[in-house]
């Protein structure tokens, strides 16, 4: 039963098993969701072939570099200029969305929105409209449970497109590769650095001055690139902070247990992967400025090539190739590390007893090689510190 302990340990809360088994999902007192697992065989092989904790996903080609399998690399952004700037990025995720709902490939489009009751969470929403996936855009970093009631929400005759996290995609389109959901035709996700609790978000708004009970609306970036945290009470009255701030000292640092140890913060199961297309100074360094939106984006399918290519052929997006893929490893060098360091994070869990998901060893190895032993024994000495305080 050891699958079963790792995932109810790490279990992020896709909410796949609760859709599809009826799984009971408690929630701690973080918010995040801790499932009820039956000791069945049935949940068992369930898990096994669907649960991101088993760090099954498709296409990780050992021939891939650090950034994984991908028919391409683009540069883009989305033409309409509304979007682009309420957007998290460039607006590509959302304009692709809302090119397959009304290019007729799909009937509707499965996302998560701001909560309205409580801004600092999400809920899942089924839109049909391009207002309804217009109201779904921008980054929540804020507890997802996109499957939570797949199975309820969604219809068999239907065809959909999703909008995940890469875990989220990556648990979806394992039960894909099981034969389930072949009317979900596109998996679109983002590069994603974790989930942060929502103790996370209510703190936010507490250091906003903007009373957790209060808020009415909490925007985590966008209106701009990268825009600011911006909170609305029922007064009308508007709060805001520097979204450097808020990720760097509030949000990034109470983020979900597995997400400390995720292999896949870059969507590697998706058709289509974006993330920040930040551009570089002079100093070659990032440069955090703001401007328009921009997305590094990658068509891992072939379906995604085709449809950020029919995307941009109806005008919709802007894309060209991203020429020099090396600037990835500073624009993204957080995800960088991460996935380069993540042999050596595991060591340290695993000499001090802890739980790990399953990686394929080869991969981790591989990746290992490109981060000196300097950098590898920083990473193992910082990790061993947390475990010691208590703070992993
Ligand atoms: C938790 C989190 C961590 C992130 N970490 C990184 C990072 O490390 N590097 C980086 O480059 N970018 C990160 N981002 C930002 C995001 O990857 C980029 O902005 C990406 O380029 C998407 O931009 P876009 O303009 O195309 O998205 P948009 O067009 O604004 O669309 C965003 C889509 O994401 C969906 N979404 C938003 N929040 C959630 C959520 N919590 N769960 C499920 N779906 C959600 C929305 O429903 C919408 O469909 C993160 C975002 C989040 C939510």
């Amino acid at each position: 039963m050891k699958i079963t302990e790792t995932c109810k340990e790490y279990c992020i809360g896709c909410g796949l098993c609760h859709s599809e088994l009826k799984t009971g999902m408690d929630e701690d007192a973080l918010g995040f969701f801790a499932p009820q697992f039956g000791e069945d065989s049935r949940t068992e092989e369930f898990l096994k072939q669907v649960c991101p904790v088993t760090g099954l996903h498709s296409d990780e080609a050992s021939e891939a570099d650090i950034w994984g399998s991908r028919r391409n690399t683009y540069a883009g952004f989305s033409t309409d200029s509304g979007i682009r700037k309420k957007a998290s990025s460039g607006g590509v995720i959302t304009t692709l969305a809302i090119y397959l709902l009304e290019s007729g490939q799909v009937d509707a489009v499965i996302e998560v929105a701001g909560c309205q009751e409580e801004p600092y969470r999400t809920e899942g929403r089924i839109c049909r409209t391009a207002e309804e996936i217009i109201a779904c855009c921008g980054s929540r970093y804020s507890i997802s449970a996109p499957w939570m009631n797949l199975r309820e929400l969604t219809e068999e005759k239907l065809r959909y497109a999703a909008v995940g996290k890469p875990c989220d995609i990556a648990a979806l389109r394992n039960l894909k590769n099981t034969g389930e959901y072949g009317n979900i035709l596109y998996l679109l996700s983002f590069f994603c650095a974790g989930m942060p609790s929502d103790r996370a978000g209510r703190t936010l708004l507490e250091k906003m001055n903007c009373n957790p009970e209060q808020c009415v609306s909490l925007n985590y970036r966008g209106n701009g690139w990268p825009g600011m945290v911006t909170a609305v009470d029922k007064s009308g009255h508007t709060y805001q902070m520097e979204y450097s701030n808020a990720w760097g000292g509030i949000l990034g640092r109470d983020i979900h247990p597995f997400c400390r140890v995720c292999f896949d913060g870059i969507g590697l199961a998706a058709d289509v992967a974006c993330g920040d297309g930040w551009y570089l100074s002079d100093r070659g360094e990032v440069d955090f400025s703001e401007r328009d939106g921009r997305n590094v984006i990658f068509p891992r399918t072939e379906t995604g090539e085709e449809i950020l290519q029919a995307a941009a052929e109806a005008g919709r997006i802007c894309l060209e190739p991203w020429e020099d893929i090396s600037q990835l490893k500073v624009i993204q060098n957080y995800q960088y590390m991460r996935r380069a360091t993540m042999r050596t994070r595991l060591l340290a869990y695993r000499l001090f007893g802890k739980r790990t998901p399953h990686y394929p060893g080869n991969r981790l190895k591989q990746l290992s090689g490109l981060v000196s032993f300097r950098q590898k024994l920083r990473i193992f000495l910082g990790t061993v510190k947390r475990i010691m305080q208590g703070r992993i």
